[in-house]
């Protein structure tokens, strides 16, 4: 079935309502079904299902899609992936495209050496390691460790069936440097089976038993694998994730399974690198809360601080889990026990409170020189926080920790000015999940309101085309532009307008930015102007339709809030 024909055909099979309660409570409401929205935290439900044409939204974010918008948010799919997913669970056989039978064939030769490390673990000294350092054996068999056994032509003979290019795009094997012909790339090593967001094997990481060097060695980049865009553990962490709100953040494989065994299952390990980007996609959905589980050396390094200010400029809240020095969550199990792992995490502080504290012990904050070394110590993380309120309180902090003016402390720390904060704050707006969220898109209305004001302030006749899709002046909110609209709209009123030296400032600025705008720009900026302007009758829809409890009035509403929904939507056509 091609793409087109199978969406329908799923959309007809699986009901949104069963797909939803799946990951939120749902209960019955006049003719759909309401619970609390998963995008945005409530207490009081807003979130809406529509069992007759199949869609959600939420009259608190405004959340809404079918059901596949509603999977590839929750699983942090793209189209495809929510795709293949659905049409396995609803039994719609899709299309093949060629690079999907590859990979495949690709992953069922994964899942076969699996099997196979698995099946040489036993009795192998590997797992008398294993038990040595406490694994139990629910772990050996949940993580599907294995073994690699010595020698250099095991995976030939063991009756996986696969080609050596296979092999090769597997990543399992690999070229003599002399010669031709291949061998095993895992040898004498455990296996830890590196797995996707589905649970399916598609790279190992193996531990030297020996002295053999590197002591890990990981499959190298591919087809199937690439490690800038995996979390180790999440298939077994989204779940848990999802419903305590809180991912926690370790360095390894064994501090995942350590986590595991003492009850806490909302853990992934970024695999002894850095955070990228891609893998906060992949939680950045279901929590805006993080709690780094690093040794408590670790997290002060650089290269965990660049996936701290990462974080922070998704506007996460970061905390920091008090583990002993050079203690691991791995560690902390084996040497004191399941108790003070679960304790370690759940008393974790907030990460800049620590830091700051931390720094400040290591700076003598009486000599002006060691002031300006903490500062400059803290400042790029201070300088990430996407809210201008939150960055305040932290410059007061510093104020009164180095006794320093207020003014000092940001002139230090801030080194960026408001402007160009605001242009690399733009950039994350979309992305970030916090209730403050629409007072980050401010500035952009501020943009499209100068623009269009600028451009019919050149141009009087563009105001023709604005009229035609229902403008009127109090689309406009900063005064100052109504006013020199006003004044250009209609000139024999404008004596009464008042022009003071802000206007004359703001006139120059329009007359600078007129030079700028072409007509795409002007489409943006009108464009951006009525979506504002239906966003605001959306608002005052929900906000009546929450306070209404008859159904009657609820099904009319949602009519026209879909209507409203369609006419945002045909926006992107002016
Ligand atoms: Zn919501």
């Amino acid at each position: 079935m091609d793409r087109e024909a199978a969406t329908l055909e799923i959309k007809a099979r699986l009901n949104i309502v069963d797909v939803v309660g799946r990951y939120i409570e749902l209960e019955r409401s006049g003719r759909g079904y309401k619970g609390l929205c998963p995008f945005h935290r409530e207490k009081t439900p807003s979130f809406h299902v529509e069992e007759e044409n199949q869609y959600y939204y939420c009259f608190g974010c405004h959340a809404t899609g079918d059901i596949f918008s509603f999977v590839m948010h929750m699983e942090g799919w793209d189209f495809v992936e929510a795709l293949q997913a659905l049409a396995s669970e609803a039994g719609v056989v899709l299309e093949g495209a060629s690079t999907n039978k590859v990979n495949n064939k690709l992953l069922d030769i994964m899942e076969q050496a699996c099997q196979f490390y698995q099946q040489q673990l036993r009795g192998s000294f590997a797992e008398k390691y294993l038990k040595d350092r406490g694994i139990t054996s629910q772990s050996v068999v949940k993580f599907r460790l294995g073994f690699a056994p010595d020698g250099w032509q095991n995976l030939a003979t063991s009756g996986i069936k696969a080609t050596e290019q296979e092999f090769l795009d597997c990543g399992l094997i690999q070229k003599r440097r002399s010669g031709s012909g291949y061998y095993d790339r895992f040898r004498n090593r455990l296996i830890f089976p590196i797995f996707d967001g589905f649970g399916r094997p598609v790279a190992f990481g193996a531990r030297a038993l020996g002295d053999d060097k590197p002591k890990y060695l990981n499959s190298p980049e591919g087809m199937l694998f690439h490690k800038k865009e995996l979390l180790y553990g999440w298939n077994w962490a989204k779940e848990s994730v999802r419903k305590q709100k809180t991912l926690i953040l370790v360095e390894g494989y064994m501090d995942v399974i350590a986590c595991h065994e003492a009850g806490i299952n909302n853990v992934v390990a970024t695999m002894g690198t850095a955070l990228t980007e891609e893998q906060i996609e992949i939680f950045s959905k279901q929590t805006n809360k993080v709690i780094l589980a690093y040794d408590a050396d670790a997290a002060g390094q650089m290269a965990n601080r660049r996936g701290v200010m990462m974080l922070l400029r998704y506007g996460f809240d970061i905390l920091a889990a008090n583990f002993p020095v050079g203690f691991d969550p791995d560690d902390v199990l084996r040497k004191l026990g399941p108790d003070s792992l679960k304790e370690a995490i759940d008393s974790a502080e907030n990460y800049l409170n620590r830091t700051i504290r931390q720094s400040a012990a290591n700076n003598d904050l009486s000599k002006v020189g060691s002031k300006t070394k903490f500062l400059r110590d803290i400042a790029p993380l201070i300088n990430e926080i996407p809210s201008r309120a939150l960055q305040e309180e932290y410059l007061h902090k510093l104020s009164e920790i180095t006794s320093l003016s207020y003014y000092a402390v940001e002139k230090e720390v801030l080194q960026k000015t408001s402007k160009e904060y605001e242009r690399g704050r733009s950039r994350y707006n979309n992305k970030v999940v916090s209730p403050s969220a629409s007072d980050l898109t401010v500035d952009v209305y501020e943009e499209a309101e100068r623009d269009f004001v600028a451009t019919v302030f050149g141009d009087p006749s563009y105001i023709n085309e604005a009229m035609e899709i229902g403008f009127e002046l109090d689309w406009l909110e900063n005064d100052g532009l109504r006013n020199i609209l006003k004044g250009v709209l209609m000139p024999s009123d404008s004596l009464s307008v008042p022009f003071n030296r802000d206007s004359v400032e703001l006139i120059r600025e329009l007359a600078e930015r007129m030079e700028k705008i072409d007509e795409k720009r002007f489409r943006d900026c009108l464009r951006k102007l009525a979506e504002r302007h239906i966003y605001r009758q959306i608002e005052e829809l929900s906000i009546a339709v929450t306070k209404s409890n008859e159904s009657v009035f609820y099904f009319e509403a949602l009519i026209e809030l879909r209507e409203l929904m369609i006419q945002v939507e045909n926006l992107s056509e002016l």
